[in-house]
């Protein structure tokens, strides 16, 4: 009872915000939204590879994680709870989740309250013609048309058990009349309007699919069969970020295409195309700031083009500096591509504590005014009397990024050049990425030299959103940059409601903290 205990205060610290606060958590940027995984892979630990995968889909969401698993045609059991991937699950939980298939989920809430309700996988059974249909479902990204069809449901008679457009999904293909999973996902993926990027598990297969524009990413790998096992097949699985493939040692094999639902199962891999030609828009923050560098997504793997961006940000901007800092980690690559161009020296102006997010306890108001050195500490040694280039890869708010100038200058720098490789962000996400409003957004409104003048630094530069297509080798026709330009690519997006819409009085869920 005495480790519930602890997990429920941990839960509880994170549910309220502690864990995320600015002294704790991450930068006041963009929030990450949600990763998935799921495979069919008979023979091979199922729920030991859905951990490990969720173990390093961990950037894209750290609120809430969770594991449903079956054996062929048995029950499906889920476990979920808030918390990180290492906190929420135990060897012994592992051992519960035994089975051939498994579909997996961590969660940061874009429709919906971080309480235990609105976690994932979501699991659901209802009667269809005159037989049950029992599926669990983990989802990335986010309808535009949730309340039209949550409404819809109400009417249905259809009950909900959480605030999360995740559980309309699952609710629709759960009481669709068609006798295969697959036909209900087809005939219910033209109504679902927004990103989506999904995993459904039956007792006997998993299905992946993802919208029609291709928001968010999904790719599909292949494991490799067992080596004691002579019988042993190719199996697949499904991830969010090709990242969780390696972790478990399978290969990529390509991406989900947008539109497409793909079928791991005894047959092993199937495919059918179900909404094609839609305007592709796949979200061209990915290749800035949430997916990992390590990740391969639409042929890219990310370290190398976020490094281009910083090539490019020094020919966009040059400037007279004597050294090159990366604000850790996630300006790292960006850094080293502008001090590779400019053939400037790079060092470390910070370090890091990286385990200071897994600290529940406040710091109190003794320590609140050191703020960020809690996160980031400075190297004076390194900094003083250098005129730096500061690279980072985006700003929302400012509050991190102007916390981090006064550390610098408090530390001696000389000048401060800040180098950021995105375009200012003006204009909030419908697709799944938690963003602030326009109104906390510190580019909205503003002119560059306004932010600059506001962030204490003596020259600012933001990656033009031509450099940005430059260094991922695309064009905007196949990509959502709305955050940057205020051009939505799907109808009704700016009507689309929001974060709570789904919640009485559309305020947050009451915590309900950890469940046994
Ligand atoms: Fe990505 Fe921005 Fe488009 Fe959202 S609005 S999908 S964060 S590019």
């Amino acid at each position: 009872m005495a480790a519930r205990d602890g997990r429920a205060s941990v839960n509880r610290a994170m549910a309220d915000g502690r864990a995320t606060s600015p002294e704790l958590g991450d930068r006041d940027g963009p929030r990450d939204e949600c990763g998935v995984f799921g495979l069919y892979a008979p023979g091979h630990e199922v729920s030991r590879l859905s951990y490990f995968a969720l173990y390093a889909l961990q950037h894209r969401g750290q609120e809430s994680a969770g594991i449903a698993a079956a054996d062929r045609g048995g029950q499906i059991i889920t476990r979920r709870e808030l918390g990180l991937v290492n906190q929420v699950f135990s060897e012994n939980d592992l051992r519960t989740l035994a089975g051939e298939l498994a579909i997996g989920h961590v969660r940061y809430s874009t429709t919906g309250s971080n309480a235990w309700e609105n976690s994932q996988p979501v699991q659901r059974s209802e009667g269809t013609n005159g037989s049950r249909r029992e599926v669990a479902l983990a989802h990335n990204g986010n309808l535009i048309n949730a309340v039209e069809l949550h409404d819809e449901l109400l009417e249905r008679g259809v009950t909900f058990s959480s605030t999360s457009d995740s559980e309309i999904i699952a609710a629709l293909i759960a009481t669709h009349p068609a006798e295969l999973v697959e036909d209900a996902i087809a005939e219910v993926l033209p109504r679902l309007h927004g990103a989506f990027s999904t995993v459904v598990m039956t007792k006997d297969r998993v299905v992946a699919f993802r919208d029609p524009h291709g928001l968010r990413p999904l790719s599909l790998g292949v494991l490799k069969p067992l080596e004691d096992d002579p019988d042993s097949r190719v199996r697949y699985c499904v991830a969010s970020e090709s990242c969780a493939f390696d972790i478990i040692g399978a290969r990529f094999l390509r991406d989900v295409e947008p539109g497409e639902v793909v079928t791991l199962g005894e047959e092993g891999l199937q495919s059918r195309m179900v909404a094609p030609g839609a305007r592709r828009a796949f979200c061209v923050f990915e290749y800035i700031y949430f997916a990992r560098p390590d990740s391969r997504i639409n042929d890219r793997v990310l370290q190398v083009a976020r490094g281009r961006m910083g090539e490019i940000l020094w020919r966009e901007a040059p400037v007279e500096a004597d050294l090159v800092i990366a604000v850790p980690d996630s300006g790292n690559p960006a850094a080293r591509g502008l001090a590779r161009a400019a053939g400037l020296p790079q060092d470390d102006g910070f370090v890091k504590n990286r385990y200071v997010a897994r600290t529940f306890i406040a710091p109190g108001q003794e320590l609140r005014k050191h703020g960020l050195r809690l996160k980031f500490n400075p190297l004076p040694d390194v900094i003083a009397g250098q005129r730096l280039i500061v690279v980072d890869d985006s700003i929302v708010r400012g509050n991190t990024t102007r916390q981090i100038v006064q550390m610098l200058r408090d530390a001696g720098a000389a000048e401060i050049h800040l180098r950021i490789s995105a375009p200012p962000i003006k204009h909030p996400c419908h697709y799944g990425i938690d963003m602030s409003t326009r109104e906390e957004m510190i580019a909205h409104g503003r002119t560059t030299a306004e932010v600059a003048a506001e962030l204490g630094c003596d020259s600012l530069h933001y990656l033009s959103l031509d450099g940005v297509y430059e260094a991922v080798g695309s064009t905007r026709e196949t990509h959502c940059d709305a955050c940057f330009t205020g051009d939505y690519p799907l109808a009704g997006s700016d009507g689309a409601a929001g974060k709570y819409s789904l919640e009485e009085g559309n305020s947050p869920l009451p915590l309900v903290g950890a469940q046994p």
